[in-house]
């Protein structure tokens, strides 16, 4: 039925978003791409409406807080050779590539944490307005990190005779966040290595003054103990990775709700695709358990977890990503209710994305219908049956 020129959506469970239960029967009212009228309904039927899901179950669309859409999750050498070299006029077609890939599978909007080649903020730029319902993309440009190390394929270091503070005050045009990489690599050669931090505290604190002084927040690829105390002493709006950071900077970030972004499914990608049998297998696996461990005490003590893959990365591919970092969320004890939080507010609160990421009067309608409900969920994350955005169908593959 007709309401004022929008329309209504039948939902069999809903997952809207808040951490909080699992709804059944509701209808919706969409009007100018807003969700105005929202009513779980037990045990009544809605009458007719414009989406019939009844046998679905409605989440808010996904985010991924954590991709690199200048590379792709394939473990072929050469294919990722020819990414990391290619000129812009080609990596575009890649990129949009990606971003089709998250799309079907539900994700409405992604956080990009950068390439050397800043590929990602020129695609972003030339992008044509409106259209086609689009993901929402936020681009760190090309990150920040020290010279001679980590980080050559995601970023540069400041330049001569600049400290951070000054790099980041003269290049932020067109990015919507700063990207630092302050620790090394995870590494996969032994077990539970620390890496120094790549800035002093100082440095680092002033370019996070500077990123708020643009209204910009700051990501930092970090793991280990001391670089991720010293992100957060900095004032870094959320911590990426975050592996063997250790209990007491978990109790920091509890008490100062900054986001940590786990990004666990990268050691499963890695475990899948080192040979069998192998010291990286083994201790890529050994990482994945240990930061299940490191998720299940951040559930306990209330930190504030977003959903990020680092899809880009071997084995973590965009889009199908998501399903499997909400796979272990899962295995490490979230609830649905909880794990959906992480996908949709949580990273819609993280990207600074107005009205998004949840399902109520007032919210935008960024819809996603997964068939089935809960009881066979996140495995229905797999083949998601209808997708909006704004209020606009991407896709719908009910009949
Ligand atoms: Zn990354």
């Amino acid at each position: 039925m007709k309401t004022d020129g929008g329309y209504t959506i039948k939902a069999g469970w809903m997952v809207d978003g808040r951490g909080r239960g699992i709804q059944e029967n509701v209808l919706l009212e969409i009007a100018q791409g807003r969700i105005c009228r929202c009513d779980a309904t037990p045990g009544v039927d809605g009458g007719v409406s414009d989406f019939d899901l009844s046998d679905c179950m409605l989440i808010p669309g996904l985010i991924d807080c954590h991709v690199h859409l200048f590379m792709s999750g394939t473990a072929d050498a050469a294919v990722r050779e020819w990414q990391l070299n290619a000129l812009y006029g080609r990596m575009q077609a890649v990129i949009e590539k990606h971003l089709n890939q998250q799309r079907a599978c539900g994700v409405a909007a992604v956080r990009d944490g950068g390439d050397y080649a800043g590929h990602v903020l020129r695609f972003q730029q030339t992008r044509p307005p409106g259209g086609h319902p689009a993901v929402t993309v936020h681009t760190a440009g090309r990150a920040w990190r020290s010279a001679g190390r980590y980080g050559r394929l995601i970023g540069r270091p400041p330049g001569t005779g600049q400290n951070l503070a000054q790099a980041v005050m003269a290049n932020h045009e067109g990015v919507d966040h700063v990207k630092i990489v302050n620790s090394g690599l995870n590494s996969l050669k032994t077990y539970g290595k620390e890496t120094a931090p790549q800035f002093p505290l100082e440095e680092l604190r002033a370019a996070v003054q500077v990123a708020a002084y643009q209204k910009r927040r700051v990501m930092v690829h970090v793991n280990g103990r001391e670089p991720v105390r010293q992100s957060l002493a900095a004032g870094c709006h959320s911590i990426e990775h975050g592996f063997f950071m250790g209990a007491d900077n978990m109790r920091r970030l509890a008490e100062s709700q900054v986001f940590w972004v786990p990004t666990a499914c990268t050691m499963q990608g890695y475990a899948k695709h080192a040979a069998p049998g192998s010291r990286e297998a083994d201790i890529a696996r050994r990482n994945l358990d240990h930061q299940l461990e490191q998720i299940r005490q951040a559930r306990a003590l209330g930190v504030k977890v977003a959903v990020g893959t680092d899809a880009g990365t071997i084995g973590v591919h965009h889009g199908s990503a998501v399903r499997e970092e909400i796979q272990l969320l899962l295995a490490a004890g979230y609830h649905i209710p909880e794990v959906v939080q992480c996908a949709t507010q949580h990273g819609a609160a993280l990207m600074g994305l107005p009205r998004a990421g949840v399902i109520a009067p007032g919210y935008r309608a960024t819809l996603l219908a997964l068939p089935g409900g809960p009881q066979v969920f996140p495995a229905n994350l797999a083949t998601p049956v209808w997708f909006m955005i704004d209020g606009q169908t991407v896709f719908d593959h009910r009949f």
